[in-house]
């Protein structure tokens, strides 16, 4: 079975995903911020906390990555390496948003399209989402029909297109031929606010309209 809590975390109330099975297998999904909260979850649930996984190097997704990677002793995998840059100076990037220094760090593994993370009996494939990031990835999990795509499509929005190789053009794309060709029922964790479907969006999102 397939167990998921949602814990907004940060001054942008980013949506860190921690999924488990019924063996109590864990992985956090964007640790963004609130490593204690985060780590009082997993250690109240008892839950075995094999891997972190990063949907993209932006600030509000990874700042309590490596505190969490250091507490649990687990890799972080992800995102793609067009992200190195947002990882390594994430020390100037919090300081430049006004947040704690958090230095920067790298994960222990990048991802690729086409690779695929297995979480005790949860298997997520891995495809490459460009365009609000240049190592944007989201985790497909074909079996339960959801899927963790950070800051790429949102409940009638998508994401922006105005920071590190961000591209508007690429963004449209990544969503109608890697997330538009899911079933419509397929459920859309999306980085920020709340849930939605693949179905919804395709009827509804004025970004994505003909
Ligand atoms: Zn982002």
């Amino acid at each position: 079975m397939f167990n998921l809590q949602i814990i907004p975390v940060g001054a942008f109330q980013q949506n860190c995903s921690i999924v488990w099975d019924d063996q109590k297998n864990a992985a956090i999904i964007d640790p963004g911020d609130e490593a204690e909260t985060l780590i009082n979850f997993i250690e109240s649930k008892q839950l075995n906390l094999t891997k972190i996984l990063i949907t993209h190097g932006h600030l509000d997704h990874i700042m309590a990555a490596d505190k969490l990677r250091t507490h649990f002793g687990v890799a972080i995998y992800g995102s793609q390496e067009e992200d190195q840059p947002l990882f390594e100076q994430l020390g100037e990037i919090t300081q430049e948003y006004g947040f704690p220094r958090v230095e920067g760090f790298l994960p222990n593994h990048w991802l690729n399209d086409g690779d695929l993370i297995k979480v005790g009996d949860l298997k997520f494939d891995i495809r490459h989402l460009p365009g609000h990031s240049p190592g944007h990835i989201g985790f497909f999990d074909f079996e339960n029909k959801i899927v963790f795509s950070g800051d790429v499509l949102f409940q009638n929005s998508i994401g922006r297109t105005d920071l590190y190789k961000g591209n508007f053009d690429q963004l449209i794309s990544t969503i109608r031929t890697k997330l538009f060709d899911l079933d419509d029922d397929f459920v859309v964790v999306a980085g920020h606010g709340a849930y939605t479907t693949i179905g919804q969006e395709k009827q509804n999102n004025p970004f994505l309209k003909k």
